[in-house]
């Protein structure tokens, strides 16, 4: 156990020491609106997904991260895990969670924002999307307790800059948080808040989970980062935060008032203009010495879909795993949003596919499209997946439709959030006697050391992203 409390900064300094391409610093100055978002969907065309690091921005003293959860393998090594292990070591995470450690102060409170310097728009937070209602926090995760029960709560919720000291909060996921301000408007009450801006890859895991409401996400952050997470009040309201947090934005969710927040860019790849239109009225803002300003990427990038999805995977994964013996691993591939997975299974009898497949739609009702592939198959590699389809598959024999079921709302093609599913087998099936075409592993070699040379001296390492 470290003596030295993990933190986003040690973090950053692990990546950079291990896996300097996993980091990519940009120097020139850039515009605020729009860059990150543009850098980072231009990278994923790629296939590449760096934790961006702008050192300046037009306007501002603070250095700007961007995607930082976007990557899997980024995301396994933030909490310890062996590479391809993310789903296995979270869903151990879930059920071994450890209580945060109570410190009477920390380096979050480095510096204090009060009244009138007490400005939003002293932030570097950007406008993402050409059609967003204005710029958004989008990795602010909202620390507020349970009014009846004191409960502890850490949730990522959009919010929107309308004023200095006004944001526009949207909890049309009706959660805990929205269960809090509920009650406590029933008592007529604020809800107090503080926003967390910038912290351990584990706390903004464990803000993406749904845990039970009687659960401490702090809690399931400290399992993830494998040590107690040290966490101190805030200055202006009673809630817990990091201590260890980059920035912090004090305020009240006000009781009974609404105004109109939105559109954003959802993950589904389209405009969204579903909201709750609350209102976030700021008291103070806490910050670290040289605070980073942190932003997570929204639309359908793979930090928003891979933050969105990451608890539930691992709780799916899990179901899948103590069901069916023969299910290996699965993939859901960022160009099918939230509705598409990639099933890896080890066949050994006709009709296991199509029950892997049924069960996934089953424990993951967003999913309209599911793909099971033998275990030669890497789910992660989509041309892969496509060229099992191209071979394997005969569409009148290995295809199922299930119609009128249950699916997410968001998806546009849908009927009021009812959908049909579709299933395809492109197993290998009884009898198949096709051989698939191999080279030598000595060819292979050679192949990678000649371009692993090529790399170095050209000064790109473009295979470790
Ligand atoms: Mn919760």
């Amino acid at each position: 156990m470290s003596t030295v409390a993990p933190d986003l900064r040690s973090f950053l300094r692990e990546i950079e020491r291990d896996s300097p391409g996993c980091l990519l610093r940009i120097a020139d100055e850039v515009p605020l609106d729009h860059s990150a978002t543009a850098l980072a969907v231009a990278l994923e065309k790629q296939g590449r997904l760096p934790i961006l690091l702008f050192e300046k921005v037009k306007g501002y003293e603070f250095r700007v991260l961007a995607n930082v959860c976007a990557s899997r393998e980024i995301l396994a090594r933030s909490i310890g895990a062996h590479h391809n292990a993310f789903n296995r070591r979270f869903g151990e995470c879930l059920s071994a969670l450890v209580p945060a450690k109570r410190m009477s102060a920390g380096p979050v409170h480095d510096l204090l924002w009060e009244g009138e310097t007490a400005d939003l728009t002293r932030l570097p937070i950007p406008r993402h999307f050409q059609q967003d209602g204005g710029p958004y926090i989008t990795a602010g995760m909202v620390a507020a307790r349970d009014p009846d029960t004191g409960v502890g709560n850490l949730a990522f919720i959009r919010l929107q800059v309308k004023g200095p000291r006004t944001l526009g909060a949207s909890l049309h996921s009706r959660q805990h948080t929205w269960d809090y301000l509920r009650r406590a408007e029933k008592a007529g009450r604020d809800l107090p808040v503080a926003v967390v801006v910038g912290a351990h890859p584990a706390v903004m895991l464990a803000a993406a989970a749904k845990t039970g409401i009687d659960q401490d996400e702090y809690e399931l952050a400290g399992a993830l980062l494998g040590q107690p997470l040290e966490i101190c009040r805030a200055r202006t309201v009673d809630v817990d935060i990091p201590a260890q947090a980059e920035i912090v934005i004090e305020g009240v969710l006000l009781a009974n008032r609404h105004e109109p927040e939105g559109p954003f860019a959802e993950y589904t790849g389209y405009v969204s203009g579903r909201s709750t239109n609350n209102v976030l009225q700021v008291t103070a803002i806490t910050l670290r010495k040289d605070a980073y300003y942190v932003d997570i990427v929204p639309g359908n990038s793979s930090e928003h879909l891979t933050l969105g999805r990451v608890a539930k995977e691992a709780w799916v994964h899990q179901r899948m795993k103590e069901t069916l013996p023969f299910f290996t691993d699965f993939f859901y591939p960022s160009s099918g949003t939230h509705y598409h997975c990639y099933v890896r299974i080890e066949k050994t009898e006709e009709g296991q596919a199509l029950l892997a497949a049924q069960l996934l739609v089953a424990l993951d009702h967003y999913v309209k499209l599911v793909v099971v592939v033998d275990q030669d198959i890497d789910p992660r590699d989509q041309d892969s997946v496509l060229w099992a389809v191209a071979t394997r598959m005969q569409a009148d024999r290995d295809v199922a439709i299930l119609s009128g079921s249950l699916c997410n709302a968001l998806d546009p093609s849908s009927e009021n959030g009812v959908g049909a599913k579709m299933l395809i087998d492109a197993t290998k099936p009884s009898g198949f006697d096709a051989e698939r075409i191999v080279l030598p592993d000595d060819a292979c070699k050679f192949a990678d050391t000649l371009l692993a040379r090529h790399a170095s001296t050209s000064g790109s390492h473009p295979g470790d992203w």
